[in-house]
């Protein structure tokens, strides 16, 4: 271990999580200070309101001690921008990126730390949630990457999410990364690094509840795609290539029996058959294109990706610098 002290920001978004603010306070002064006492580092939490419309910030900065922040941005930017604007404050020599509703336990906290610190050929360790996988939902999840990884030089691993430590050159790496519609695992393995994975199994909110249902969890995966995968638009265009050619042999096969056969096309049945199935095929592909079209469209626009409303600041600054 190093002979100078080192200093670990934390990174925590919170939105709408009242609830959770005096439990995930109380948790962070013990991290806080196992931290300082098992790894030498300084500790200075920043935390990222993403647009809470309940009294939370408040909370927080009753409850927390210590050395902190909380940025408050203007509206709900959504989790994984929340989380860049934390990292853009952040300038410790490890970051720790952990939500606020103690789903990310102080133990696993100081694991990765750990696992980390041991290694000083490591970037980043990642915690893994080893509860998923079995039931429909991770069946589901595990075609979505298998998908998603089908077709570039770098792997988005499964069930990997925000929650990790990184060393400071990866954190400024990611806030290299200013991609407005954000999909954060997609930019981890975008930016490489050396890392490693640690099991974990998440515990349960202290409050609130979770902001995912099915819905978003399907914009996000379009999100994903559209930012991180062409395989869609191959297979739109495979897609179109196999229909033209199913066309082409059975205007053949018709062409064929007219000639040669003399036999009467029945016509009617087969044309609004193949009318519905390519026009609806035709939308639906338009739709996908649509998808990529607004992509390039909002990340063309020169807007930044988050605007900060305010800071408030603890007054004790002493533990840092
Ligand atoms: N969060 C956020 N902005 C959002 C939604 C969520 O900052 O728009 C925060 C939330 O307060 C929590 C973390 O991101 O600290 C993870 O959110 P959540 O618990 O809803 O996700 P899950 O744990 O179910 O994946
Ligand atoms: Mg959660």
């Amino acid at each position: 271990m190093p002979h100078t002290r080192q200093s670990l920001d934390i990174v925590t978004p919170f939105f709408n999580e009242a609830e959770s603010a005096v439990a995930f306070a109380a948790m962070l002064a013990d991290l806080e200070v196992e931290i300082a006492a098992r790894f030498n580092c300084s500790v200075r939490t920043i935390l990222v309101d993403d647009g809470s419309r309940d009294n939370g910030a408040s909370r927080f900065a009753k409850s927390l001690t210590g050395n902190w922040e909380i940025i408050r941005l203007s509206r709900n930017f959504g989790k994984e921008v929340a989380v860049l604007a934390g990292l853009d404050r952040a300038d410790a020599d490890l970051v720790l990126i952990m939500d606020a509703d103690l789903q990310h336990s102080k133990d696993v906290s100081l694991e990765l730390i750990a696992a980390l610190l041991a290694e000083p050929e490591l970037d980043v360790v990642y915690a893994v949630n080893s509860r998923e996988g079995s039931h429909s939902r991770g069946r589901l999840s595990k075609l979505f990457y298998k998908l998603i990884n089908s077709s570039q030089r770098f792997d988005i691993p499964a069930n990997a999410g925000d929650f990790r430590v990184m060393r400071r050159p990866v954190a400024k790496a990611l806030t290299q990364l200013r991609d407005k519609r954000r999909f954060n695992k997609g930019l981890y393995a975008w930016a490489g690094f050396r890392d490693k994975a640690i099991p974990y199994s998440p515990a349960e909110r202290v409050g609130g509840v979770s902001k995912w249902n099915g819905l978003n969890l399907l914009a996000f995966s379009l999100e994903a795609f559209t930012s991180f995968s062409v395989v869609p638009l191959r297979i739109v265009s495979v897609a179109g290539l196999l229909a033209a050619f199913a066309g082409a042999a059975y205007g053949l096969k018709v062409l064929i029996e007219v000639l040669f056969y003399g036999v009467a096309v029945p016509g009617y049945p087969s044309l609004a058959v193949g009318v519905m199935l390519f026009g609806g095929l035709n939308l639906a592909m338009l739709g996908l294109i649509g998808e990529y079209v607004w992509v390039t469209l909002s990340e063309s626009k020169d807007r930044p990706v988050y605007i900060v409303r305010d800071v408030v600041e603890s007054r004790s600054r002493d533990t840092q610098q």
